[in-house]
């Protein structure tokens, strides 16, 4: 619930107006993880919410630390039993989480994990603010980004990501800034086009992976439904309506999308609009034979973008030694392998 939906249900109750405030402090502000943690309410009220509903509160199932560079990879059990991960990375400059938005995904991406057994199920609001919430408890330190890039298509869950971000941003709450959030998508066009209209000021990110149309649908099933045009000026609306530049995600898949004229075309492909690319060395599923681009064939790929004038950087990896890809740990769990 947000405030004023909090506000409507504690009036329905009885209480003082001023009470959604509290308790909406007590979940966004201090993550409470029961009621009894919120000392200020009268136990009266407690029992009121408690026979309404639980709070969301996700379960530590697993958590594996990096050994190379700190990166803390969670998997959480949901209510129902369903297990999602979460990613924290310890930067120079704050705690970045990565985030699921669903439990499993349809997408059917290529070389990723998460969508090898399909969709399951999308998660709600409180699922997704509880990964960082429960993070946050855990290192007992702040979150101050979020990236949406763990496992599902965010654009297959609007209404629910949308909330996320109000909730997530809201001053009374958590108050993240949303110049520090990262919404990355597949390429659902109409769903791009839409969330212009909600005027945020959220970075949004798109997995492009290819220079043109019949590369990108050798990796990315979605690009039979959206051609690779639309996406770019569906980028460009985004950019019209919003101000915000786009970021372009781009895995280097060995002998598939890293070749010097793979660089011209992708250049040639985004230099129309205001953009930042970041190239990721595929990170290889043992279910496909995908392969790395080697560091070398990154750099001139690197090099090449930049002489025709695009904003490039090369993703630091992180986490390799813990099942870092998307869907990689809730995959080997699922399998009885851990
Ligand atoms: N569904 C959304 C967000 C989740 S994936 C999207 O497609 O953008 C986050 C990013 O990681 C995407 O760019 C995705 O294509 C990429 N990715 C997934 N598996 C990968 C792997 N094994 N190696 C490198 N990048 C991968």
């Amino acid at each position: 619930m947000n405030l004023a939906e909090l506000t409507t249900c504690m009036e329905d109750m009885g209480e003082k107006k001023f009470r959604a405030k509290q308790v909406f402090e007590w979940l966004h502000v201090h993550k409470a993880a029961s009621y009894d943690e919120m000392q200020n309410i009268p136990k009266s009220l407690k029992q009121k919410m408690m026979d309404q509903g639980t709070i969301t509160i996700l379960e530590k199932e697993d958590l594996q630390i990096s050994r190379e560079d700190g990166t803390r990879k969670y998997l959480f059990k949901l209510e129902d039993g369903n297990m999602v991960e979460s990613v924290l990375m310890r930067y120079s400059f704050g705690n970045s989480v990565c985030i699921s938005s669903q439990v499993g995904c349809r997408m059917g991406c290529r070389f990723c994990a998460s969508t090898l057994d399909g969709l399951l199920r999308s998660l709600t609001p409180a699922e997704m603010l509880d990964q960082i919430y429960r993070i946050e408890r855990d290192i007992n330190e702040r979150v101050n980004h979020v990236v949406v890039m763990g496992t599902g298509e965010p654009m297959d869950n609007y209404d629910n990501i949308v909330k996320f971000i109000r909730l997530l941003t809201d001053e009374n709450g958590a108050n993240l800034s949303q110049r520090n959030l990262t919404v990355s998508t597949c390429g659902i066009v109409p769903r791009i086009r839409q969330l212009a209209e909600e005027h945020l000021q959220i970075t949004l990110a798109i997995s492009l992976h290819a220079p043109n149309q019949a590369k990108r649908l050798e990796l990315m099933p979605v690009a039979n439904k959206y051609e690779i045009h639309e996406v770019i000026d569906a980028c460009k609306y985004y950019f019209d309506t919003t101000g915000r530049r786009i970021t372009f995600e781009y895995s280097l898949v060995g002998g598939v999308n890293d070749s010097e004229e793979d660089a011209r075309e992708l250049s040639s492909l985004i230099k129309v609009l205001p953009c930042h690319i970041n190239l990721i060395p595929v990170n290889p599923i043992k279910e496909r034979n995908y392969v790395e681009s080697s560091h070398k064939v990154v750099l001139a790929f690197k090099e090449k973008l930049e002489k025709y004038g695009i904003n490039v950087t090369i993703r630091r990896e992180m986490g390799r030694d813990i099942d870092g890809a998307c869907g990689q740990l809730r995959r080997r769990h699922m399998k009885g392998e851990l």
